[in-house]
């Protein structure tokens, strides 16, 4: 019995293949590898996509997470609200930019921040937050826009992490053009993933991505002056812009495909076990990045996927207030929701490649649990 892994990069189409060799070919013989015409295209491709007026492609998605936050005006000392179970990146990224990170529970129909969850987290707070840091999670757009009326009243920033979300609309306004910045990673695995690292900072305000531009290049002003302290190196090769024009082109095919595979699981998961997150109707606001489901008996499940060649992971087994690393700065901070979460959450195997075959046969192994 063939083994049906969690994800499977190797397994492109030969069409896609042609073409992402032939956009590496472009750049290889071009002669310009860094900020040129393959990144000016990608960063309007991919404003075009959100409908927003500027974007800017930097090294990582963690890097345009830390530069998002200080392109939005946050600065050292102050505190942002984040979820804990989103595996960590947010809090790494403001820790960075000398932030504290203020945990909110989450809902725990979507596993994302609420209204609820945010208003709770600002009234617990010292000071008034800077920015609320509002992550996708699994590829469902979370509940952002009362998030973002309830910050824009307090006048405090939000600032959507589109990892995981890339596509994802409601009504016509896609992921990372409700708040005021957007931050998105392009790892390989992601729904749109580059053959190596790359990120993007996109915004409903060209300030913030220009001074987001400006941070990513050494804080030059201009080029060999330094017009803002704190500036560093975080760019994308021409080489990663190119396959990721590439894949812009393809993008709501994939997540389409992603979105029915998904569906599947969800009817075919019995609710005695469990069911999947964001489900059960996957719609839209849903571009299926992860299968994640939320199961009882979570050892169980896994060793009985396993046993029919299923692979299975866990997305993510430690909050972030329960990170070793970060138990200094989490003093009293009980998250039930989250915690709890921690312990039920499976992922099942989820890429655009899968057949409908290896579909079925994860079908069926939900339906005998
Ligand atoms: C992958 C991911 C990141 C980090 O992206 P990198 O490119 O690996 O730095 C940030 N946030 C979320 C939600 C992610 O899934």
């Amino acid at each position: 019995m063939d083994r049906i892994p969690l994800n499977d990069l190797g397994r492109v189409p030969a069409a896609r293949t042609d073409a992402r060799e032939a956009a590496l070919l472009r750049v290889v013989r071009s002669g310009w590898y860094l900020r040129g015409p393959e990144t000016s295209a990608f960063e309007s491709e991919l404003a075009s996509l959100l409908d927003v007026p500027a974007a800017v492609a930097v090294g990582n998605g963690t890097d345009a997470l830390e530069l998002a936050l200080r392109g939005l005006g946050c600065a050292p000392g102050g505190t942002v609200v984040t979820a804990a179970n989103a595996g960590g990146y947010a809090t790494t990224a403001m820790l960075r930019a000398g932030l504290r990170p203020l945990w909110a529970d989450v809902d725990p129909g979507t596993h994302g921040l609420s209204e609820s969850s945010v208003r709770h987290a600002l009234d617990r707070a010292d000071e008034p937050p800077q920015a609320v840091v509002v992550t996708h999670l699994y590829g469902r757009l979370a509940d952002v826009e009362p998030i973002v009326a309830l910050c824009q009243e307090r006048d405090i920033a939000v600032l959507e992490d589109c990892a995981q979300a890339i596509g994802a609309q409601r009504g016509g306004v896609r992921a990372g053009a409700f708040g005021d910045a957007a931050s998105f990673s392009f790892y390989p695995t992601k729904n749109l993933g580059a053959l190596g690292d790359a990120g993007a900072v996109a915004s409903r305000s060209s300030e913030v991505v220009d001074r987001v531009r400006v941070l990513a290049q050494y804080g030059w002003s201009e080029k060999y002056t330094v017009g803002v302290e704190g500036g560093g190196n975080s760019r994308i090769d021409e080489l990663q812009a190119a396959v990721l024009r590439e894949g812009l082109t393809r993008i709501d095919g994939d997540n389409a495909r992603r979105r029915e595979i998904l569906q599947r699981y969800a009817d075919a998961l019995p609710a005695r076990v469990g069911r999947i997150a964001g489900g059960p109707a996957i719609g839209e606001e849903h571009v299926a990045h992860l299968a994640v489901g939320q199961v009882e008996d979570r050892h169980a499940v896994a060793v009985a996927l396993a046993d029919r060649g299923i692979d299975t992971a866990v997305h993510y087994p430690v909050p972030d207030h329960l990170q070793p690393a970060w138990r200094h700065l989490a003093d009293d901070v009980h998250l039930p929701v989250t915690e709890t979460a921690a312990d039920h959450v499976l992922s099942l195997p989820l890429f655009p490649e899968l057949t409908d075959g290896e579909v079925a046969r994860v079908c069926e192994a939900l339906d005998s649990l």
